[in-house]
């Protein structure tokens, strides 16, 4: 962990430096490496608590006469002033705060725990699911605090390090035979508590913001489809970066189609006289384009027509699917005397070999009852 290099060395002073000398030095050294002015460099983090614990130990005059005398080798294995004695190395952010109070505006940085991930629902109607397009959604999301800067902490306080775990944000705890290392129940895993917790959010760092957020709604998204926006999620806790956003969507159900992943369905009734002469019909698209469909002569009740590449672009693709449409034919129910009259004569001219479905059933019953009959 810590740099093995001479503590004079360190703090760039003579062997035979005051203390006032060394003060000055270490005040100047911890200031050039403090790690919030050396953000992610490692060897100035390093560098920065080899200083602290070099002077942790000269300040002190007999820790500095061992030290002058047996070098590193007086605090190991037990030595005067080791960890976890109350005053050993580990607390030179104590020091550090002691000399510079706020001056950073906060305490070390632990590790990042993420805000959490926030789910939306939304309802876009199909035609808006085949065109996409962008909308603006406003959510309650538990944003940084903007007054304590998401450090949780009064402004102009700071905090201190959490007694319960010393600072390590673990606490460890016998059970049976083995030794459990959980989170600190005080600190949270922190490592810090707040002394004095601001107004604004109570210590948490964070308060609940109505946040409008724009959204991109690809053309082709279905039912279910997730659309992640990265970093629109809570904010972490004490100015921990934010989870993402995922936006679940939902289709309105259509007057007119049923959607089965690209594919669009309708259904189409017909008149009886079409589907025995066949023609022409018109059928809409999702973009509100319009389909001649021809109709082939005897079309069934049930038959289905496909107008490829009419029905949903592919998400984040090429292409369309197709646009399906069933017959479903008509029988008339409000015949007028003539029309009547007219298919009663068309009665009288069938021989039963214009349907020749109905003529196989009529065929197959007679033999089953000539089969009882036997
Ligand atoms: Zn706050
Ligand atoms: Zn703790």
């Amino acid at each position: 962990m810590s740099l093995d290099i001479d503590y004079y060395e360190l703090l760039e002073c003579e062997r035979t430096a005051d203390e006032k000398t060394l003060k000055s030095a270490y005040r100047r050294m911890a200031m050039q490496y403090h790690p919030d002015r050396n953000p992610g460099d490692a060897d100035a983090e390093a560098r920065f608590k080899a200083i602290n614990e070099a002077y942790e130990v000269l300040k002190d005059p007999q820790k500095r006469a061992a030290y002058d005398q047996y070098g590193k080798a007086a605090f190991e294995n037990g030595g005067m002033g080791g960890r976890g004695q109350g005053g050993g190395f580990s607390d030179f952010s104590d020091i550090f705060e002691s000399f510079f109070g706020d001056a950073f505006g906060g305490g070390r940085q632990r590790g990042p725990v993420r805000g959490a991930d926030l789910r939306y629902d939304l309802e876009i109607s199909l035609e808006d699911a085949f065109h996409g397009r962008t909308t603006e959604i406003a959510i309650d999301v538990a944003a940084k605090c903007d007054d304590c800067d998401g450090s949780g902490a009064k402004p102009g306080t700071g905090s201190r390090r959490c007694n319960l775990c010393g600072g390590h944000g673990k606490v460890r705890a016998q059970q049976g035979f083995f030794v459990v290392e959980r989170t600190c129940p005080t600190c949270h895993g922190r490592g810090e508590v707040i002394e004095d917790p601001c107004r604004k959010c109570g210590g948490e760092g964070r308060v609940d913001v109505r946040q409008k957020i724009e959204v991109t709604i690809p053309p082709g998204v279905d039912e279910g489809t997730r659309i992640r926006v990265a970093g629109k999620g809570e904010a972490g806790p004490n100015g921990a970066p934010a989870g993402d956003l995922y936006i679940f969507m939902h289709i309105a159900r259509h007057k007119v189609f049923e959607r089965d992943g690209t594919t669009l369905f309708c259904r189409a009734p017909i008149s009886f006289t079409t589907a025995a002469l066949g023609g022409e019909i018109e059928i809409p698209g999702p973009d509100g384009s319009k389909h001649n469909v021809t109709i082939p002569e005897g079309i069934q009740s049930g038959k289905q027509l496909r107008v490829r590449g009419a029905g949903m672009p592919v998400l984040q693709g090429r292409g369309r699917g197709d646009l399906v449409i069933q017959i479903d034919v008509e029988t008339p129910t409000r015949l007028s005397a003539r029309q009547k009259e007219l298919l009663r004569e068309f009665r009288e001219t069938e021989t039963g070999e214009e349907c020749p479905q109905s003529r196989g059933f009529f065929d197959k019953v007679k033999e089953f009852w000539d089969d009882l009959t036997e």
